[in-house]
């Protein structure tokens, strides 16, 4: 039997992640010492295993229908909870400082200001509207070559799905 005919659900691994973003790892059963670590070893922040708004496990590894386990690169911290919507502490913490920074860019007009940060939230949410925004960042932070467009821009990247990070990145 393939795992096409299998109408099995895959399942999640088990992720944990600081409240920064980063992953301690993506599946807590196969790596039970990152798990009952406290604290994230690049900056130092609380490690969590749960949505802090919900209780769900964060989603790390998909693993497929059939198969025991995935190894493999790490995935990237989800931006939103699966179960309730919320957004994890990281994103708010970044799409908050992106916001800021839309502020302090002085050499873009106020009304391409406001629009960068609609389109920060289109982005981190993915689907087609996560495209739209990524080009209108592109284009607005395209006329200016400052740190502050950078640090920006990054975020955006960060935060983007695959084929909005795609846009960012493109020439
Ligand atoms: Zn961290
Ligand atoms: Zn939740």
């Amino acid at each position: 039997m393939s795992i096409w005919d299998d109408d099995q659900p895959g399942r999640y691994t088990r992720a944990v992640i600081c409240l920064r973003g980063h992953m301690a790892t993506p599946d807590s059963e196969s790596n039970p010492e990152a798990a009952r670590g406290k604290f994230c070893s690049e900056c130092g922040s609380a490690l969590i295993i749960a949505c802090p708004e919900c209780g769900a496990s964060i989603r790390g590894h998909y693993v497929p229908p059939g198969a025991t386990g995935v190894g493999g690169s790490f995935p990237r911290a989800p931006n939103f909870c699966a179960e309730c919507g919320k957004p994890f502490p990281w994103t708010i913490e970044k799409l908050t400082a992106a916001k800021d920074l839309a502020d302090e860019l002085d050499e873009v007009n106020a009304d391409d200001r406001a629009k960068l940060k609609v389109a920060i939230d289109e982005v981190a949410a993915g689907g087609p509207r996560a495209e739209v925004g990524a080009a209108r960042i592109k284009r607005i932070l395209g006329k200016t070559g400052t740190a502050v467009g950078k640090a920006f821009w990054q975020i955006a990247v960060e935060v983007g799905s695959e084929a909005a990070k795609k846009i960012l990145l493109g020439g």
